[in-house]
């Protein structure tokens, strides 16, 4: 899959997007990330891209030409393929887990970082999709909500992680919050690694990650909760006959 970001400081996509796994998965061609400077496409010839808006109003906004220039630029090297153009903003559509399941079935996602106020509404209506979030509170600009989408969409890539189980069984993806995790030594403070974890029996273990699933996800998420019960209904023992009263034939 591959990525463009749009932006004004490209160095914060590659510093974050450049290391450890995602970094490991474009090493070895699976991903391709490429930061792209707005900035390089401003005809201004001080270099400006942004302005004061229209009808008053704190702060600054991108300006409609150097955006348009940059995304015609960055379309013009995509492969063929199924494409998606984003603008990471607070009034956008809520990211989560199935948002980025969504996105992993593109071959191609542009994302638009704004910055300073946001963006002038008429590149967004000419370039932009859909808008997404990822989160109710407001940052100071849209590559760190960039790499999280890039991020999250990237494990869902095949060959990114060593297995699909390594996503599948995971918190959300698998419906329930995580189980507790253990790793060596067995005794850490005095706190003990829970005694069934070293048992060796594969089943029980399985039972008990599930039921401290369970657990944790109806303390701490009750939506998510409800929701997984609602689909895994709890299978009924079926009730053993009573065996018919013995008669006494005499
Ligand atoms: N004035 C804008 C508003 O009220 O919606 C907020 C602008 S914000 C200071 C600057 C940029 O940060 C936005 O254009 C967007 O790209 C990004 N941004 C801020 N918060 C975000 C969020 N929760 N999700 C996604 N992007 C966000």
């Amino acid at each position: 899959m591959r990525f463009d970001i749009l932006t004004l400081f490209p160095e914060m996509i590659s510093s974050v997007l450049n290391e450890s796994i995602i970094g490991r998965a474009q090493k070895g061609g699976i991903l391709e990330v490429n930061a792209h400077n707005i900035r390089d496409y401003t005809k201004n010839k001080h270099r400006k891209v942004d302005d004061t808006p229209y009808g008053g109003g704190m702060g600054m906004l991108m300006a409609t030409q150097p955006i348009y220039d940059c995304y015609l630029a960055v379309k013009d090297m995509l492969p063929e393929g199924k494409t998606k153009t984003v603008y990471m903003s607070p009034r956008g559509r809520m990211f989560n887990q199935t948002v980025a399941k969504e996105l992993s079935e593109y071959d191609n996602l542009i994302i638009l970082c704004g910055h300073y106020e946001g963006v002038d509404q008429r590149v967004i209506d000419e370039i932009i999709d859909e808008e997404l979030s990822i989160g109710d509170y407001v940052l100071t600009g849209g590559e760190v909500p960039a790499c999280i989408v890039v991020d999250a969409v990237s494990r869902l890539i095949d060959g990114v992680l060593p297995s699909e189980e390594c996503y599948e069984d995971e918190s959300i993806s698998s419906g329930l919050l995580e189980y507790p995790q253990y790793t060596r030594p067995p005794v850490f403070n005095g706190k003990e690694v829970p005694e069934i974890l070293l048992s060796g029996h594969h089943g029980n273990i399985a039972k008990w990650r599930l039921e401290r699933s369970l657990e944790l996800t109806k303390e701490r998420r009750p939506d998510l909760y409800e929701k997984y019960m609602a689909e895994h209904p709890p299978v009924e023992k079926k009730k053993k006959k009573k065996a018919p009263p013995v008669v006494d034939k005499e």
